[in-house]
């Protein structure tokens, strides 16, 4: 491995068009702050983050690494699978059961001579406040929702007016199939995750009775193999997701009731995919929106060009579905934002309601998605999901309606969760009659 003093002088051909940029002011370069003569040197000496190393956090390593960044560290906690080898090149087949932070670090060293990249095999939540203000940036490329809430909820609080250093821009990618974004989050000042999260609105699940009457298309036909017929017939004592003869079973099953509602496209791999909720992952998608991010990584540490977020439009949303497609805008910063707005967000709910069923719906609105909630109003536990003596303790208390428990309308509630530790969402009451 090389040492880190072997920059740049071994290989100044490689860098030759990274200091171009870095070094000569353009038509975009901030007057103000972009200076060419230290740009190279404020560069070796960042510390950036990158969180998770997949599909996209491969590719957002060698790019970073190839940007010019000395200082890297990434943290995942997952070990490598023989189904990652078609899109997350840095690992090989003999690489299979290691951690991927490990590996993908030692690979991205050994191919970019210079670069330290430093891997953390762990959870995001497993670090505290201390290590996550070590770094100036923090690049993600997960594809779970609630890591990124968590980070960005981190991020967030983590900001303090008097500390300068306490703002830590974070740069979000994320891919689903054909599609992708990438967006930046200057935390208390732009539009946070939070503020965005219904642009991840869950699935919508097919109601029972579309799947048990009339199921109109070949995802409802496995759906009611899995949900219905395997309940009905447990042809094994458990289903098994991972295995072939499970699997066969639900798709010949679905196959049969397809044909039943003469409705086509029910195969094995549509049944694996509906019934493990998969969705493609795929390489081209991956490296456009890694692509997207280490620009901004650049133009954030560099101020080559202005980055997204300063100050305007901080989504980019591609898509390659039909064709090569990506618009850029502004997403606002909500007020009631629960983690970086000041006020309390409506919810709608119904005061005949119980408890049970709010703990329920914030679960399911695209706006909350909490699924372990405590509720607190006023001062009083109406619910805690622990430790289990609370718990037992506040459960009558979910049978019980919301006018019941003397909430009103315009009444505050705070709603803890425990995939967000440090937060506290809030929420204001407001009584619409549901049907
Ligand atoms: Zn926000």
């Amino acid at each position: 491995m090389a040492s880190a003093q072997a920059y740049p002088s071994s290989e100044p051909e490689r860098w030759k068009y990274l200091d171009r940029i870095r070094t000569r002011a353009g038509p975009f370069t901030n007057d103000g702050i972009f200076d060419g003569s230290m740009v190279a040197g404020q560069m070796d000496k960042m510390k950036i983050l990158v969180i998770g190393a997949g599909g996209l956090g491969c590719e957002i390593l060698k790019n970073l690494a190839l940007s010019g960044f000395k200082d890297i560290h990434v943290i995942d906690m997952d070990t490598i699978d023989i189904s990652n080898l078609n899109r997350q090149f840095l690992f090989r087949q003999a690489d299979v059961g290691s951690s991927k932070a490990e590996v993908a670090a030692r690979f991205v060293e050994q191919r970019v001579r210079g670069v330290r990249i430093t891997p953390h095999n762990c959870r995001i939540q497993d670090k505290d406040e201390d290590f996550y203000m070590g770094f100036q940036l923090v690049v993600c490329g997960l594809d779970s929702i609630e890591a990124r809430r968590w980070i960005n909820a981190t991020l967030v609080n983590m900001v303090d007016d008097a500390v300068e250093d306490s703002y830590t821009p974070l740069i979000d990618g994320g891919t689903e199939g054909f599609k992708g974004q990438a967006r930046v989050v200057i935390p208390t000042i732009t539009s946070c995750l939070e503020c965005q999260l219904d642009m991840h609105a869950p699935r919508a699940a097919v109601p029972l009775c579309t799947l048990a009457t009339i199921p109109r298309q070949p995802e409802h036909c496995v759906e009611w193999a899995h949900v219905i017929a395997w309940d009905q017939e447990k042809p094994f004592p458990e289903l098994d997701k991972d295995d072939p003869a499970h699997i066969g079973w639900l798709y010949q099953k679905a196959l049969a009731r397809a044909h039943e509602f003469r409705i086509s496209g029910v195969t094995y791999a549509l049944t694996q995919g509906v019934v493990k909720n998969i969705i493609p992952a795929i390489a081209a998608t991956n490296s456009v929106i890694a692509a997207a991010c280490c620009n901004e990584a650049l133009k954030i540490s560099s101020s080559c060009a202005p980055a997204l977020g300063y100050p305007d439009d901080n989504y980019m949303m591609y898509s390659g579905n039909d064709a090569i497609y990506t618009y850029t805008f502004k997403h606002e910063q909500k007020d009631d934002c629960p983690v970086c707005g000041n006020l309390a967000r409506e919810l709608d709910v119904d005061p005949a309601w119980t408890l049970g069923e709010l703990v329920e719906s914030l679960a399911a609105r695209p706006a909350a998605q909490l699924r372990k909630p405590s509720v607190r109003a006023a001062g009083k536990t109406l619910y805690m999901q622990s430790p289990a003596s609370l718990e037992a303790q506040t459960r009558p208390n979910l049978e019980r309606t919301l006018s019941d428990l003397g909430l009103r309308e315009g009444d505050e509630i705070g709603v803890t969760d425990p995939a967000f530790a440090t937060v506290s969402f809030k929420f204001k009451l407001k009584f619409t009659k549901k049907s």
